[in-house]
């Protein structure tokens, strides 16, 4: 397409894109980002931040959806083994990563907050024509929701930030957030105090609902609230053929569970989605199966749809328990509220558009239509007076988001990294990159 706006620095340009490349092919599952963790801490300190990582960036018990301590070692393990010196792993030990970055601009002024989440997905990657020299190096994980070109462009915009720091007032905070997916990471960053006394707070996401390059939306509406839980179903294991009636089959009563929700869900007039993406059960042909583990989820339009849904399908658990006699647990997982972008801030978007001669493109009151974490980060700066946006970035995409063939128009990264210079550099009419980059 023939687009008005062209990022002006070819090499940073260059740089911006490597750096998704490189963390594209290392992705990195929800609280095992260690490797992404040093490699960005490494790039803040190097541009002059002040650095935190490890347990000064998540509060212990508000972190959801921890893998097993079987996972989380071999990831540490991986990080040793890709270079991540051992003292930095030590720091992070169990699952502590993400990274925290602030400068202090020479003025004095306002606290502002920017979050890029890190995490990828389990979803083997498929390698293409166009992919092939960054594709995943890790097996069964994949960034498939352009997390990597988040991270991207949060170092890119670190380094504009930090050469323009006598045009910045105030402090700004850079986030880079983990797990995101399954919305498990944002409280915990939370409750340690990163959010409090923000002023302005901004996040975004690449190519949800919109596949044209240079289109930005400002997100207003459609974040759904949503609930992740496992529900284990417990019971009591047997000879298959020899003594049936002694076993209690919990596979029996996952799949019964199963069934029964959709057919609920089906009936549901309110707005909400409900999805079980996962079961693992049973150990063997001719054991009665003594465990039923299922990933599930619930999402509402509102916070009330989504309680609703969810409280429905604890009682189901409940009564299907009973009725094959096994007993169950349910374990959250992941919560996330709905949210909303403030005005004031849709129209410095705006105006952050328009100056990149994208304003015709703008889009203010766009429909997000999924669940993101970063609600909990936005309710909570503004429930203390703070305002907060999330933006949408349009680009070509080859697979929609979660897919194992997900790809996107890297030009798109630039473009992010401008639009928020714009909005963080109190600099009038001049391009940043001009500024010894
Ligand atoms: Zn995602
Ligand atoms: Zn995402």
């Amino acid at each position: 397409m023939n687009l008005k706006y062209k990022f002006a620095d070819e090499n940073l340009k260059h740089k911006i894109i490597e750096d998704r490349r490189m963390f594209h092919a290392n992705p990195e599952l929800g609280w095992t980002e260690y490797w992404s963790t040093w490699m960005i801490s490494e790039r803040l300190k190097k541009s002059g931040y002040e650095v935190y990582i490890g347990r000064d960036v998540c509060d212990r018990i508000s972190r959801m959806g921890i893998p097993t301590n079987e996972v989380i070692k071999q990831c540490e393990r991986r990080a040793l083994e890709k270079g991540v010196p051992e003292s930095i792993v030590e720091g992070m030990r169990g699952g502590y990563t993400g990274v925290i970055g602030i400068l202090r601009g020479e003025k004095s002024g306002k606290k502002t907050a920017i979050r890029f989440d890190m995490d990828a997905l389990p979803i083997q990657e498929v390698q293409t024509d166009i992919n092939t020299s960054y594709c995943s190096q890790n097996t069964g994980v994949m960034h498939a929701c352009g997390h990597d070109g988040h991270m991207a462009v949060g170092l890119g915009l670190a380094e504009i930030l930090s050469q323009n720091r006598e045009y910045i007032e105030g402090e700004i905070r850079l986030i880079f957030q983990p797990a995101e997916e399954g919305c498990r990471g944002a409280k915990s960053i939370v409750n340690k105090g990163w959010l409090d006394g923000i002023d302005e707070f901004y996040s975004g996401h690449i190519g949800i609902g919109c596949r044209e390059l240079g289109r930005i939306g400002a997100c207003t509406r459609g974040f759904m609230a949503s609930t992740k839980m496992d529900i284990i179903f417990h019971g009591v294991a047997a000879h298959a053929a020899n003594a049936p009636e002694e076993g209690r089959n919990a596979l029996l009563a996952a799949a019964d569970f199963i069934v029964a929700a959709y057919d609920y869900y089906q009936q549901c007039s309110e707005n909400v989605r409900m999805n079980v993406g996962r079961i693992h059960a049973g150990s063997g042909r001719n054991i009665i199966a003594d465990k039923a583990f299922l990933e599930v989820e619930t999402r509402g339009i509102d916070g009330d749809a989504n309680i609703r849904l969810k409280e429905k399908l604890c009682r189901l658990a409940e009564s299907i328990s009973e009725k094959h006699g096994v007993t169950h647990e349910v374990v959250v997982a992941g919560d996330v509220g709905t949210g909303k972008s403030d005005p004031e801030l849709v129209k410095c978007g705006y105006d952050a558009a328009n100056s990149l001669g994208l304003g015709d493109m703008f889009e203010s009151d766009a429909v997000f239509n999924a669940s993101e974490d970063v609600v909990t980060m936005m309710n909570h700066v503004q429930n203390q007076g703070g305002k907060a946006a999330y933006f949408m970035f349009g680009t070509e995409l080859t697979a929609e988001h979660h897919h194992p063939q997900f790809d996107f128009n890297e030009e798109v990264l630039p473009l992010m990294v401008e639009f928020y210079s714009k909005l963080l550099v109190k600099k009038p009419n001049k391009p940043y990159h001009s500024f010894g980059l």
